[in-house]
């Protein structure tokens, strides 16, 4: 804005004025000036040619008539030879030509010139008219003197004027910048840097003071006149706002005084009035309560004065069930307790009755009149009645509240499923039961009961399924308890049966064996037959321990002791048992934290093509390197990650593992060796399970038909729809299912038409009586047959010799897995047997190695 101001286009703008107005002047006076001059100059051409017609007429005349041509040629050419004149000719009346001087007419423009005929008269001596035309002169004269001239004059006046105009100019702007723009230019800036804090600085221009004010004077008076009344209103306006601070301040501390009076003002009114009110209501409500007590009170409300019963309210004959007043009258309240309460009842009346008017109260069990029980609480009081101290009784009947209380101390101590005592009431009972034991020198017999593989129908069938089996197994343990006994359930699969004074070993056994017998008979749940078996550990008080809550534990690693050994079996404590049930819970500890630790690996059993005696593929096997108890095979633990849920993280890195090996054996040269991958029923239902597998493929870069998953069909009947959309996603990205231990579930064919399925994996048990049981020959043979209707091929698992190799292959069995052939070995070991080319002979059947390595 400034650098705009500084050019000075106002200057600039009066100088265009300036220079317009005086260039359209001077070219008008200009023109004008040129027409002037052009008049004058043809007008002196014309005097001119007056003058010769004066001055030579005559003489012309006089030499024609004396016929002097010399003289007339004379005159002629002395025409001529005048200014501007170019030609002279010289006509005889009858227009001949006589005598010409200058230059010839032809050769003249007749635009640039003027041309006068002059008649030559000849006058008669003597006389004035007598006159005789005996000539014509004609004249011809240019104007081109004229012209030039007239643009010598304007080239003249061009410069002149644009010298003239030029100096103005520059002046101008000097004068203008001088006296005007740069005080402009100041005023601005003052203006823009003009704010409240630069109000006190007065506006002044660098120039000299002139006794008249002119218009930037007045422009600066304006100004500084502006910026004093503003400063006046800031100014003004502080002042202004400090008065109204301060008025605020002493207003707000004056409410702030009147409020804190008022409102002790109020305190002390509301401490009147509730005094007052208080005083009033507690005189009314002696009154009003007592009478609505009495007529309306369901319960029952005596007053008695000197050891006698005065008064008897309606309540009390309801509650008491008494016919009439008298009858209630003749009886205390102590001969209304039953005899297990009277003691109670004796201590609590001969309580002293505070005299303050707070009433004394207490429960006990009541018999009415008619005989039944109820519980009351008993409050009395002592109380001025018609001005004398007298004692009232109030009974209030609490039976409901009793046994409302008496079940929710149920709910606190059974379990709500089955309605069995839990965990607490278990340790209650069982320490009132050792207690009791320790006197009469008996003992307590301890029974913990877990299912067999109960997980697994709660996952194949559903919780409800597994709530139904629960109850049922419950309403026939009960039938085997006797009255006495205690059954209770811990949670989940978990029971207990507490025996008390059952000394005979020999009973025991038979209630176990019967117990064992009851359990496992099939139970129908959704249409289908299932049966449990159980594990039973037992613990004996005083043998094992004399607490409730060891003999609890080691009745419980009793009950593992027998999972291990195999379930479906009872085992009694031992010492040692505590040590390994301790092993089980650092062993969950451990696992925890294996994956995190990379303690897992996994090894990989070689898959052998019958047709060719080639390894066709290899099988994930997992391996826990425990750090205590060194390489541990997957029945160690693959139960317990599936109870914990672990299995899902080690699952997932059981499909990575494998798929970056396989990938690695690709990388190595080996042209194809698909890996196998076992799966838990868990993953199986896992929501994104089939985009967990997607993900090992991509992020091992493992083509999908080089990864074969192993299901087993108890983990397909979970939830079958689920489970054929799910196989069919996997098969569509082209992952291979195969169904493992073939035969040991539902081996129910038909169904698996419904499953995407590539290959059957027949279990090992099998194929291990395959060569010494017809039984299990005869079914081989017919799975493999069926199988091969329904298009799948078959995997004979576990062979372990010859005899058993041969069989297989008579039957046709499409591949084989087992000890025979190579067990699981690290991957490099798979990857060394491969390269050797080791094989089978189909011939010989006898495992070789080839000569050239592959
Ligand atoms: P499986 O899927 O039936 O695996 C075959 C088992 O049989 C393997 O036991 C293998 O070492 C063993 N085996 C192979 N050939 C023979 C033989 O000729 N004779 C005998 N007696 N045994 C043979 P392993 O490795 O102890 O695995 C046991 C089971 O653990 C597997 O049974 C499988 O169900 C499960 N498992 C193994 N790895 C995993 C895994 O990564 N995830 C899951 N969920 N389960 C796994
Ligand atoms: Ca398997
Ligand atoms: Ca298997």
């Amino acid at each position: 804005m400034f650098k705009h101001a500084q050019s000075n286009p106002l200057g600039r703008r009066v100088i265009a004025a300036i220079l317009i107005c005086s260039t359209c002047l001077a070219i008008l006076a200009t023109g004008a000036q040129l027409v002037f001059d052009y008049y004058q100059g043809v007008s002196g051409i014309d005097a001119r040619l007056d003058e010769i017609e004066h001055a030579y007429a005559e003489s012309i005349a006089t030499s024609l008539w004396t016929m002097d041509e010399q003289q007339t040629r004379k005159q002629i050419e002395g025409i001529a030879r005048l200014p501007d004149v170019m030609t002279a000719e010289l006509r005889d009346p009858a227009d001949k030509f006589l005598m010409r001087a200058g230059v010839p007419l032809s050769s003249v423009a007749a635009a640039n010139t003027i041309r006068r005929h002059i008649p030559i008269k000849f006058t008669e001596r003597g006389t004035t008219d007598n006159k005789f035309q005996v000539a014509t002169l004609e004249i011809t004269a240019s104007i081109d003197g004229v012209y030039a001239e007239l643009r010598n004059k304007v080239l003249l006046i061009l410069v002149t004027q644009t010298t003239k105009t030029a100096i103005v100019v520059l002046f101008t702007l000097f004068i203008f910048r001088r006296l005007v723009s740069r005080h402009l230019s100041s005023i601005a800036t003052y203006a823009q840097r003009l704010d409240l804090n630069r109000l006190g600085e007065t506006l002044t221009l660098n120039r000299q003071s002139t006794p008249h004010p002119d218009e930037l004077d007045i422009v600066v008076t304006a100004f500084n006149d502006m910026t004093a009344s503003i400063r006046r209103d800031v100014d003004e306006l502080a002042l202004y706002r400090q008065g109204l601070e301060r008025l605020v301040e002493a207003r707000t501390v004056e409410l702030a005084q009147q409020v804190t009076e008022r409102e002790d003002a109020i305190r002390r009114l509301n401490l009147e009035i509730t005094d007052r009110l208080h005083a009033e209501q507690t005189a009314r409500e002696n009154e009003d309560r007592y009478r609505q007590v009495v007529e309306m009170s369901p319960d029952a409300i005596t007053i008695e004065r000197d050891g006698r019963i005065i008064f008897v309210n309606r309540g009390t004959l309801n509650l008491l069930g008494a016919r009439n007043e008298e009858q209630v009258k003749a009886v205390t309240l102590f001969d209304m307790a039953p005899p297990e309460e009277q003691a109670v009842m004796r201590q609590q009346l001969d309580a002293i009755l505070p005299s303050d008017g707070e009433p004394h109260s207490f429960e006990v069990k009541m018999r009415r009149f008619d005989g039944t029980l109820i519980d009351v609480e008993i409050r009395r009081a002592i109380f001025q009645y018609d001005g004398a101290s007298a004692i009232q009784t109030v009974i209030h009947d609490i039976t409901h509240r009793k046994s409302y209380e008496e079940q929710l101390r149920r709910q606190a101590l059974h379990d709500a499923l089955t309605g069995l005592p839990n965990r607490l009431l278990l340790l209650d009972r069982m320490e009132q039961a050792i207690a009791a034991a320790q006197r009469d020198g008996s003992t307590v017999h301890v029974m913990f009961f877990d299912l067999d593989r109960f997980k697994y129908v709660n996952d194949t069938l559903g919780h409800d399924a597994g709530d139904e089996l629960l109850k049922t197994i419950t309403r026939r343990m009960s039938l085997c308890a006797r009255k006495s006994d205690t059954l209770a359930r811990l949670g989940g699969d978990e029971f207990v049966l507490m025996l008390e004074g059952v000394d005979c070993e020999d009973t025991i056994y038979r209630l176990v064996q019967r117990l064992m017998a009851t359990i496992c008979e099939p139970v129908v749940l959704g249409g289908q037959d299932v049966a449990v078996t159980c594990s039973i550990g037992i613990s004996v008080y005083p043998h094992d321990a004399d607490e409730a809550g060891t003999l609890l534990k080691y009745a419980d690693a009793a009950m593992y002791h027998a999972k291990e050994k195999g379930r479906n079996g009872v085992e009694r404590y031992t010492a040692e048992m505590d040590k390994r049930a301790n092993e089980h819970l650092v062993m969950e500890a451990h696992l925890r934290r294996a994956l995190e630790r990379n303690e897992f690996r996994l090894v990989y059993q070689p898959l052998l093509d019958l047709r060719s005696g080639r390894i066709a593929g290899a099988e994930a096997l997992i391996r826990w390197q425990h750090p205590q108890l060194g390489m541990l095979a997957p029945v160690r633990f693959i139960s317990l990650a599936e109870e914990t849920g672990l299995i899902n993280g080690i699952g997932e890195w059981v499909i990575r593992t494998a798929c970056l090996q396989a990938k690695a054996w690709m990388d190595a040269g080996v042209s194809h060796l698909p890996v196998s991958v076992n799966l838990s029923t868990q993953q199986l239902i896992r929501p994104h399970f089939d985009a967990e597998v997607a993900s090992a493929l991509k992020n091992s870069g493992l083509p999908a038909h080089s990864l074969e998953l192993e299901i087993t069909e108890s983990a397909s009947m979970r939830d079958p729809e689920r489970t054929v959309q799910l196989l069919h996603t996997l098969t569509a990205m082209g992952v291979g299912i195969a169904i493992d231990d073939f035969g040991t579930g539902y081996s129910n064919l038909s169904y698996l038409k419904r499953f995407p399925v590539r290959r059957l994996k027949l279990d090992r048990s099998f194929i291990s009586d395959i060569s010494t049981s017809a039984t299990d020959a005869a079914l081989t043979q017919s799975i493999i047959g069926m199988a091969h209707s329904l298009g799948l091929a078959v995997v004979a698992e576990g062979v372990e010799n010859v005899n058993q190799l041969r069989q297989l292959v008579a039957y046709g069995c499409d591949y084989l897995q087992g000890y025979y052939f190579s067990p699981p070995v690290a991957p490099e070991s798979l990857l060394a047997m491969v390269r050797a080319g080791r094989a089978i002979d189909m011939r010989s059947l006898a495992v070789t190695e080839a000569s050239v390595s592959v």
